[in-house]
């Protein structure tokens, strides 16, 4: 019924399947085959050939090169039918059932998208993710379709061929890698150098070919006593000189600023056990060290570590004949199939034919995709639910990078925050602030495509609820609100229990209807939400215990002028003396009546000296205060010594200005050197750059003042560092 010609062809192509895949439906790839040819059978490629060649030769890429299952081979041979001829999705459908057509559909979907110019790069990125999320195999088909069609690339005309170039390189060569497809990912890129960059390619070409016969005499050279012990210690290997790749060479040609000449360290070979023991890679590894010497820093051990790809190896260079560095790379047949094939190699086979699962690092990509479809509703009002979907549908993402140059894609819009929670709600959660490109940023930055973006954190830290407005994804915002509801209920208890204690401190006596009363008066909804303001420092319990006391017996003065002004400064002094339970006086907690002195503005943590005045009660004063060493000087008998409440804890709260040049680390150096110091915590940070300067306050716990300036002492020695001082006006 088929040509003989094309008999062949297929015999080929199901010998290739029966050697490298597990199972094969033949009678399937056999009427994917014909179903093929029939359906090109008009059509002819741009280099005159029949058209039925290409999706011909993607099945022999798939089978052999990517080797995944039987379906895929299929798909690669259909994969143009829906594009290219009159038979539709519809068609193949009805012929091969749902899952090659899903297959197939996502396929021409991704090439539509390509082809429409106007379309950004950005939602080429997002539909190939979609695409992912259904069946990875839609993608595996692709990196063989491209890389046939980067094979046969110059039989188009050089406008076509710089773009298609350009999108292989800027697209298909990283997706390729990052489902560990090395050796495509490789090809891809060496395929693209040629066409972006034809006169550095060839001058590499050329040296490498004009060398091949010196270079490969002197690689047999290396091989032979290497050959000799394993041999004799019973090891079963295979070993390959290997070629490295030209895109690589110029890379390091670019990166040493070296001409092509210098950069002969370009002797590799592989050594591939065929065992299962990755304890034999180290054995191996220890004759090569005793036959030649190795260069200790060269050596990388990626079997006890992996990369993210899940590539595993031992690599290192030694010293070999005529004193050439030659790399070795030892790994197991089966490290060997995972660098070759990544993903395709992590292929978990299923009973049924459904979409397949693929674990480690892929997961991590298709995710982020599922996860925006597939938000649990439970406690999530649906309108918060349905934004989030806009947002991601509809708004382009921004790509952005992690410092290790991991991509991790985020709505147009987002800020350091929403990268934070991208990473890991740890992250999010613990965040003090964030480097874009090397520098500090206010969290609130948009982050732009192609930022690098490094999140600093302190483990003491936790959200701020104005977190929840710089948020734009779902996730992030998620996590906020959870957090501020746990914190609410937090907070009203520490509300409650502060007040209680002030209360009972202020010896009044009021019942719950009466409290009720009363926060009603001063226009709070309920006495939750009064424990919740006082706990946020939104109310001060003092001047309501004031309010109780004056309503009981008007006579009595306010202690406090009205609400200061709300300068950062005068909220911190105020949240300082709050936190700590008035003042102690000749050892006694008793609330007696102080004031605290303007003219040296003590702060919990201070050495404090008392001065009885008359009607205000006791003044409050620093140590050093130079108003009370004259009075001191003159044997002041209104001066009383005065002391903060001890607790032994970390109680009290104490800034610290800094400024200097900013660098890159200095944030996270900082808030290292306070949280190692003792386990100090951190309130809170802010932040300011301006071109290099940088400075910042940052709000503390601690002791006392010996441990602050401990601390201070330490931040000294920071690198960076110009100025620091304590927080004061
Ligand atoms: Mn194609």
């Amino acid at each position: 019924m088929i040509q003989p010609i094309y008999q062949k062809k297929l015999d080929d192509l199901l010998a290739v399947c029966r050697i490298n895949l597990r199972t094969v439906n033949e009678d399937l790839i056999a009427r994917a085959f014909e179903f093929s040819l029939e359906a090109h059978k008009h059509d002819i490629r741009d280099s005159g050939e029949p058209y039925f060649n290409h999706p011909y030769e993607v099945a022999m890429v798939v089978a052999k090169e990517i080797a995944l299952d039987d379906i895929s081979v299929a798909c690669a041979l259909l994969h143009d039918v829906a594009e290219d001829t009159e038979f539709t999705i519809k068609d193949i459908r009805a012929e091969f059932g749902d899952t090659i057509a899903g297959i197939v559909d996502g396929a021409t979907k991704i090439s539509d998208i390509f082809r429409s110019h106007e379309i950004t790069q950005a939602e080429n990125y997002r539909k190939l993710l979609l695409s992912m999320v259904n069946d990875i195999r839609v993608m595996i088909m692709k990196f063989a379709d491209r890389l046939h069609n980067m094979r046969t690339l110059e039989y188009l005309p050089p406008d076509r061929q710089q773009r298609i170039a350009k999108e292989t390189f800027d697209i298909y060569a990283p997706f390729a890698h990052r489902f560990g497809l090395a050796k495509i990912k490789w090809e891809l890129e060496d395929l693209a150098f040629k066409y972006l960059q034809r006169k550095e390619y060839e001058e590499i070409a050329h040296a490498l070919n004009s060398k091949r016969r010196e270079r490969e005499q002197y690689i047999r050279r290396f091989i032979v006593p290497i050959e000799h012990r394993l041999g004799a210690e019973k090891i079963k290997f295979e070993i390959e000189g290997r070629p490295k790749h030209i895109f690589s060479i110029y890379n390091k040609m670019v990166k040493r600023g070296k001409p092509l000449d210098e950069i002969y360290d370009m002797f590799a070979v592989r050594i591939i056990l065929l065992t299962e023991d990755n304890n034999e890679c180290f054995t191996v590894y220890g004759i090569i060290s005793e036959i030649y010497k190795p260069i200790p820093e060269r050596f990388k051990n990626y079997i006890s570590i992996p990369k993210k790809n899940g590539y595993q190896s031992l690599h290192t260079t030694v010293v070999g004949p005529e004193g050439k560095m030659v790399e070795v790379q030892i790994r197991t047949r089966g490290m060997h199939d995972v660098a070759e094939r990544g993903v395709a190699a992590h292929w978990l086979y299923k009973e049924d034919d459904s979409a397949p699962t693929v674990d480690s690092d892929i997961e991590s990509w298709v995710n982020w995709v599922r996860e925006i479809f597939e938000q649990k509703s439970g406690d999530e009002a649906a309108k918060e639910l349905t934004e989030s979907f806009k947002v991601a549908l509809y708004q382009d993402e921004i790509y952005v990078f992690t410092p290790k140059g991991d991509l991790k894609i985020l709505p147009k819009g987002a800020t350091p925050i929403d990268f934070a929670f991208e990473i890991h709600s740890n992250v999010g959660q613990h965040t003090i602030g964030a480097k874009v490109n090397g520098r500090i940023t206010p969290l609130n930055t948009i982050l732009q495509s192609g930022d690098q973006v490094e999140v600093l954190t302190s483990k003491k830290q936790t959200p701020n609820l104005d977190w929840e407005k710089i948020a734009i994804t779902h996730k992030a915002k998620a996590h906020i609100r959870r957090w501020a509801k746990e914190e609410m209920r937090e907070k009203i208890d520490q509300g409650h229990e502060l007040w209680d204690k002030k209360i009972k401190k202020a010896k009044i006596h009021i019942n719950d209807d009466e409290l009720t009363k009363f926060v009603h008066g001063q226009k709070i909804d309920n006495t939750q939400m009064f424990y919740l303001a006082i706990a946020n420092e939104e109310i001060n319990p003092d001047k309501m215990i004031d309010l109780m006391t004056r309503a009981i017996n008007p006579s009595e003065p306010p202690r406090e002028a009205p609400d200061a002004p709300a300068k950062m400064f005068t909220k911190f002094v105020e949240t300082a003396r709050g936190i700590t339970s008035g003042i102690t006086l000749f050892g006694s907690n008793d609330n007696f009546m102080h004031k605290y002195a303007k003219c040296c503005n003590p702060i919990p943590g201070d050495e404090i000296t008392g001065f009885i005045t008359v009607g205000e009660g006791i003044k409050i004063h620093r140590k050093n205060c130079h108003n009370i060493q004259a009075m001191r000087a003159h044997g002041d008998a209104r001066i009383v010594e005065v002391q903060w409440p001890s607790t032994g804890t970390a109680d009290f709260i104490a800034g610290v200005k800094l400024s200097g040049h900013d660098r890159s680390g200095l944030l996270n150096d900082i808030t290292q050197t306070i949280s190692g110091f003792n386990n100090t915590n951190i309130r809170s940070v802010s932040i300011n750059t301006k071109d290099t300067m940088f400075d910042g306050n940052f709000i503390l716990w601690v002791k006392d003042i010996a441990h602050l300036n401990a601390i201070m002492d330490k931040l000294k020695k920071v690198k960076g560092i110009t100025k620091i001082e304590r927080f004061e006006e």
